[in-house]
């Protein structure tokens, strides 16, 4: 804004306007004002008075939604996009791991961070939550895009792809700090030492956890009988698990395992289309919501599956749920649909800033094309977002109510410049 002059206006009217709300409400003919960063007004029926100097966008009766939210990611690992297919966790890590440990510095780091805002954005994914080597450089990426990013330091054992020892991690902790987050990878690829080591940091700080934990049954077997106890057990025994921690998959668990995780309110980040890829299994998502347990949507590292679409993520999390369970019931498109926005936030602890379209939120949201053939008619519009609509579709992207994408154009993005960075870093990758 300049200086003196009011806060920036915009006011998206002729819209259905999903709000993701604790009603659920979806409101026809609707109108959204944002003024600086924040949404100041929800008009229920028609427009307010206009303004000069405000910027008018007409929805054209389309869908205006809040911007998804990922809560798992490994975002420069759009690099190695279709670089380790058709086979399991472990044999997927066997041939990134050491692929990064040779490629990886701040500078390719960007360059994939660069991508997957592009990517993510271009979808309709306005904050997500990221684990992955030099965060600090995807932090500063993310910033420019305009992407709502969460992230933090991230702790493995042994030799990592960046070449930083476990001692070092330690050391540099709390003199780069304060963290929001703290990226803890796993009990598969950490001691137990070094797992309290880097979770007490993080309690000490007051720092949010993120770990990967139960993915897959090799896993469960190998952290079994090295600890004695399984991944769920062992994080609950150490006191990790709890409303400020996220787990990623949590796919193979026991009944008394789904009942830790919903007594101490632990967040799940369910990635449906990166355990089908990798064969992992099928997250216990009703039975984990039934029990208490927060669940958001993650897409995973693009190399696992290998894109940032949370839109197809919607539709495999209702219909895996649907056949898991051989009950069409299971998972409605509304509880999908919360996954993806308001549960996603509260999965990173955000409830109160994204995740829906309410007067006094940051205004991160999206609009999709009213003239998009799959979403005509629209008789249930969160079903037409959940089974019908794809990331084709979006055609406005707010964050924090910075138009970042207008008319499927990137504004914060030079997207030739971002893609022919990308050709050039990875030209020697495969
Ligand atoms: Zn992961």
């Amino acid at each position: 804004m300049s200086e003196g002059s009011a806060p920036r206006r915009t006011v998206i009217h002729n819209a259905t306007v999903l709000t993701a709300d604790a009603a659920d409400r979806v409101l026809i003919d609707a109108s959204v004002v944002i003024e600086g960063s924040v949404i100041v007004a929800i008009v229920d029926g028609g427009r307010p008075e206009p303004q000069p100097g405000e910027v008018v966008i007409d929805a054209g009766a389309g869908i205006v939604m809040p911007g998804l939210v990922d809560v798992h990611s490994h975002l420069p690992m759009t690099l190695f996009r279709g670089l380790a297919d058709d086979r399991d966790l472990q044999a997927f890590l066997g041939r990134l791991l050491p692929l990064e440990a040779a490629t990886l510095t701040p500078a390719v780091v960007a360059a994939g961070g660069r991508l997957a805002m592009a990517e993510m954005l271009g979808a309709g994914v306005t904050t997500a939550l990221d684990m992955y080597w030099y965060p600090e450089v995807t932090a500063e990426v993310a910033a420019a895009a305009g992407l709502r990013l969460a992230t933090g330091p991230l702790f493995i054992g042994g030799e990592a792809p960046d070449h930083e020892r476990f001692a070092d991690r330690v050391a540099a902790y709390s003199a780069s700090g304060p963290h929001d987050w703290t990226m803890v990878h796993g009990t598969y690829t950490m001691s137990v030492g070094e797992l309290e080591e880097a979770a007490g940091l993080a309690a000490a700080a007051g720092s949010r956890l993120h770990l990967h934990a139960a993915e897959n049954q090799a896993e469960v077997d190998q952290v079994l009988a090295v600890t004695g106890r399984r991944p769920v057990e062992l994080l609950d025994h150490l006191g990790l698990l709890g409303p400020t921690t996220v787990l990623a998959h949590a796919v193979v668990l026991t009944d008394d395992e789904v009942a830790r995780l919903g007594a101490t309110a632990t967040a799940v980040a369910h990635c449906p289309l990166s355990n089908m890829k990798l064969a992992s299994g099928i997250c216990r998502v009703v039975d984990l919501l039934a029990a208490g347990a927060t669940v958001g949507l993650g897409t995973d590292g693009p190399s696992s599956s290998n894109d940032l679409d949370l839109f197809a993520a919607m539709r495999v999390a209702g219909l895996l749920a649907k056949v898991a369970s051989l009950d069409p019931s299971a998972l409605t498109a509304h509880q999908v649909f919360k996954m993806a926005t308001i549960e996603g936030a509260r999965t990173l602890g955000l409830e109160a800033v994204t995740g829906s379209i309410e007067v006094g939120k940051e205004a991160d949201l999206i609009r999709l094309d009213p003239s998009s053939p799959s979403l005509t008619p629209a008789f249930d519009p969160v079903s037409a977002v959940v089974y019908a609509a794809s990331r084709a579709d979006v055609v406005d992207v707010w964050v924090a109510g910075e138009r970042v994408v207008a008319d499927r154009r990137h504004t914060t993005l030079d997207l030739e410049a971002v893609l022919s960075e990308v050709r050039m870093v990875t030209r020697t990758f495969g």
